[in-house]
């Protein structure tokens, strides 16, 4: 991955980024690869080495990373904390950091630094973090633990007390809790298959990424690192439309 700095920024946060650590450990997919769009997931490993990343777009990875330290840091030691588990499933190595399992609740929780918009009251939890938490609570499983019930814990960065106030259906706070709905382990292990089988196939052929895989667009123009080197998106700009896509 080759990091550029289009806006000239310090370079202290330019070796933070550079420093960053990310591993997916020994496996051959990690939760996050699992729940990434086929399409862009083989895009990815084929152009691995010429993919690049500008310092702008990583800040909010980097902040993520720093809520993490400190709560790690400050986490009560009886705690399960920052947790690397893997665990074997058709001849595939799945690996899984899981960022808090309560010692004493069996609450499994997963931080997610967040605008507000994904928490203001009424909105649905976001079927990847349902995905994700179920997933881990499999890891743990096959490790020989348990979790009680399933939090997304989000950390809105741009929380304004302001509309707090004025505005009931806004958070109230500025650290807010989505309980996540625990699958029978059978669905979460079809799921798991079904992702293996779907990345195993994009590398042979690629598919194309679906209007609710491709936020209509908006993750293509601004969250995908492989839009330059995708045809469907290309393709898309010149339309003005994802074309030919479904919303399931
Ligand atoms: S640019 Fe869009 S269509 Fe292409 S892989 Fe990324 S998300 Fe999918």
């Amino acid at each position: 991955m080759n990091l550029t700095n289009k806006y000239g920024y310090r370079r202290s946060i330019v070796r933070a980024i550079e420093k960053d650590p990310y591993t997916k450990g020994a496996s051959d997919f990690s939760v996050t690869e699992l729940l990434q769009p086929s399409r862009q997931w083989a895009l990815k490993k084929q152009y691995q080495e010429k993919l690049t990343e500008d310092v702008d777009d990583r800040l909010w990875a980097l902040f993520g990373t720093g809520v993490h330290r400190v709560l790690e840091e400050g986490a009560d030691p009886r705690d399960l904390v920052e947790k690397r588990f893997f665990m074997k499933l058709a001849n595939h190595t799945i690996s899984g950091q899981i960022d808090l399992l309560e010692h004493d609740t069996l609450d499994l929780c997963d931080f997610k630094t967040s605008s507000v918009w994904a928490f203001m009251a009424g909105r649905e939890a976001k079927d990847e973090w349902t995905a994700q938490l179920n997933m881990q609570l499999e890891l743990l499983r096959f490790n020989g633990l348990d979790a009680k019930k399933l939090f997304i814990i989000g950390v809105l960065r741009d929380h304004m007390e302001s509309k707090a106030s004025s505005d009931k259906k806004y958070p109230q706070m500025k650290i807010v809790e989505r309980e996540i709905e625990m699958w029978p382990r059978e669905k979460t292990i079809d799921f798991i298959l079904s992702r293996i089988e779907s990345h195993a196939k994009a590398l042979k052929e690629l598919p194309r990424c679906k209007a609710s895989e491709a936020w209509a667009g908006r993750r293509c123009a601004r969250y995908c690192i492989v839009n330059t080197y995708c045809d469907q998106y290309q393709g898309s700009k010149k339309t003005g439309l994802l074309e030919g896509e479904t919303t399931t």
